[in-house]
């Protein structure tokens, strides 16, 4: 049986976890388990490294940014194998490239393509732990890439994928996935299982505690995820396959996600064609839209407003200031204090009323809805960044989360 372990940043914050999280690994392997370790940077090296970044450049270049990034589990993966190695455990550690795992060329946010792997089934087959760096791969024009943020849970679910592996478990700072962020609703309950499905939507809406990827590969791949924490070691939450014979829950989890900014685009010409031309400029762009809204028109002209990662916001306005005399707009605004708030529920599709029912809770709470779209087993509102939370807890309490079972 293999076993794929992933270990996040507080995970390995210093060498008393590092040893705490060797001490399991050997166990895991006493109990007759193979074992893949896929492991994150130390803390917030990430963070410390991004800042260093930009300290000597006002846009770091994105080939170096990633050389600079890797650097953080270059670190994690050699100690944890000195680690291992000391309690008598043979282990090796690989770099995202030496495992094999290759991506497309965009720096920041590669995709992985492909995982060979090789390396990585060699020292398996030789008895030893092989530990692996997360968040990193080579692209196809052999330059050392990024995942993106939270990205060794996707390559922990890639290689968990090629190699095989029974389970991928994801070791973190919370005992599993909650049904809101326990920071911010500390009554949240864990949830023992969730679908596919379900954490998909909760991943794409600010529930961080799995990388939106991850699931994607999850999903794809059949890949049973096991959330659970390396602090007490307790079961978690696994996240797998809808089970058809269980009743759904109408809402499983509230999430919140503040990393927006919505840009308004005022008077636009009403015809056809303009969305499209606002909307292929900001594709070539690389940059992400999530939701949009569209006024009614008046008068042969209409406003559209849109939202797009904070982090794109510079970028997105430069873009929409090209396009914008093109569509005869009269005046292009944003707001980067917005938040998302999120019903998350494969039980929604079958009973009505659920979204009434949160608009009705935020009116209550005197939080104004600036933005809605849906899914089938999610709703989300745009409300003001400074309420959010507020929002958030508001909507676990009237949906009852932490009582659901
Ligand atoms: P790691 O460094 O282990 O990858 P992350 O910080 O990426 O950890 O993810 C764990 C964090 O996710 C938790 O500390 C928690 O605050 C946050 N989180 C947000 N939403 C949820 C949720 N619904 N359930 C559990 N944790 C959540
Ligand atoms: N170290 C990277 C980050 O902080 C990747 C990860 O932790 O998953 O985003
Ligand atoms: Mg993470």
């Amino acid at each position: 049986m293999l076993t794929v372990q992933k270990y996040g940043g507080t995970s390995v914050a210093d060498p008393d976890r590092i040893r705490a999280v060797a001490d399991h690994i050997a166990r895991t392997r006493r109990g007759g388990a193979e074992v893949v370790v896929v492991v994150s940077a130390m803390g917030k090296t990430t963070d410390d490294l991004l800042r260093l970044a930009r300290e000597v450049a006002r846009q770091p270049h994105g080939r170096e940014l990633d050389m600079l990034l890797t650097a953080g589990e270059r670190i994690s993966m050699s100690l944890l194998c000195m680690a291992l190695i000391d309690l008598g455990v043979p282990a090796v550690s690989f770099t995202g490239s030496q495992a094999g795992i290759v991506t497309d060329t965009t720096h920041g946010k590669a995709k992985i393509l492909e995982v060979r792997g090789d390396r990585i089934r060699e020292a398996l087959a030789r008895g030893a732990v092989a530990v692996v760096a997360g968040f990193q791969g080579i692209s196809t024009d052999r330059d050392i890439t990024t995942l993106g943020r939270g990205g060794s849970d996707t390559t922990a679910v890639a290689l968990a994928a090629a190699l095989g592996a029974e389970v991928c478990e994801i070791y973190t700072d919370v005992s599993g996935v909650f049904s809101a962020d326990p920071r911010v609703v500390p009554e949240a309950r864990k949830l023992s299982r969730v679908s596919f499905d379900e954490m998909l939507e909760m991943a794409a809406t600010g529930g961080r505690v799995l990388a939106l990827r991850s699931v994607e590969f999850a999903r794809n791949h059949h890949v049973p995820i096991h959330v659970r924490s390396s602090f007490t070691w307790e079961p978690g939450t696994w996240v797998v396959e809808e089970d058809p014979t269980v009743e759904q829950a109408i809402i499983s989890a509230v999430t919140h996600d503040t990393s927006e900014a919505k840009v308004t685009i005022a008077q636009v010409a009403d015809r056809p064609g303009v969305a499209a031309a606002l909307f292929r400029a900001l594709a070539d762009e690389a940059i992400n839209v999530d939701m949009i809204v569209q006024n009614v028109s008046t008068a042969g002209h209409t406003d559209i407003s849109f939202t797009v990662p904070r982090d794109d916001l510079h970028r997105a306005l430069t873009v929409v200031a090209k396009v914008a005399a093109d569509l005869e707009a009269t005046g292009v605004s944003h707001d980067a204090g917005i938040a998302r708030v999120t019903l998350v529920g494969a039980g929604m599709k079958s009973n009505p009323g659920v979204a009434a029912r949160m608009f009705e809770v935020l009116a209550a709470e005197g939080i104004n809805i600036e933005m809605i779209s849906t899914s089938s087993i999610r709703i989300s509102c745009v409300v003001a960044e400074a309420e959010v939370e507020r929002a958030v807890r508001a909507l676990h309490r009237a949906f009852e989360l932490e009582a659901a079972s």
